[in-house]
């Protein structure tokens, strides 16, 4: 019995830090994009549907550039390069972190550097190039969702129902959730509401 009591105490602390993670507002709260670079090589309107895609799911402010990327050297090289690009380019707003999108030959599909603010995916390696367009938008747009939460420093999620459980294929991304189970999204909201980050209204 005791230990029946100690561990619904602990539940209900546990439930408490929960709580404690909902204290963002439901409404809009100006502040730093998540900047998406999109090279100029990727499929057309993919970049404008990955904006789209984690405007609608994560609800933090995406802003979008195209800009040519370095195929000769490694993604991650490309990425940070290209990153800076944007970041000193005149009139760039200060955003809290930058994923570059790429079509690259190099074999991974993604790279994430959080300390550096920058990550990469390769929409090459996530299906290859018969991949049905409305596949490869819904695979990209989890996996961005997937980088925008390491960016930030939350941990991937245990619940089968969140795109953040863990995958061996990038095919097992069709079956997934396309977006993060409530405590993930309000962990994801409150990292960028603390990195002074533009969040947006819930609903829309
Ligand atoms: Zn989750």
């Amino acid at each position: 019995m005791k230990r029946l009591v100690a561990g619904l105490v602990a539940l209900g602390m546990a439930a408490g830090v929960t709580w404690g993670w909902m204290d963002t507002p439901p409404d809009e709260v100006a502040g730093a994009p998540l900047r998406l670079v999109a090279a100029e090589t990727l499929p057309d309107g993919l970049g404008a549907f990955v904006k789209a895609y984690v405007e609608k799911n994560a609800k933090v402010g995406v802003e979008l550039v195209s800009l040519p990327v370095d195929a000769t050297l490694p993604m991650d090289e490309a990425a940070r390069a290209v990153a800076e690009q944007a970041a000193a380019a005149e009139g760039a707003e200060k955003a809290v972190a930058t994923l570059v999108i790429v079509a690259s030959d190099d074999a991974r599909m993604v790279s994430v550097r959080p300390a550096e603010g920058v990550a990469v995916l390769n929409v090459v390696r996530l299906g290859g190039k018969n991949l049905a367009r409305e596949l490869l938008d819904g695979r990209a747009g989890q996996e961005a969702l997937r980088e925008l939460a390491i960016l930030l420093d939350v941990a991937s999620c245990p619940f089968p129902l969140c795109v953040l459980r863990g995958y061996a294929d990038p095919a097992e991304l069709d079956e997934m959730s396309d977006n993060y189970c409530p405590p993930c999204f309000e962990r994801v909201r409150h990292a960028m509401l603390t990195r002074g980050g533009h969040i947006l209204a819930i609903p829309d």
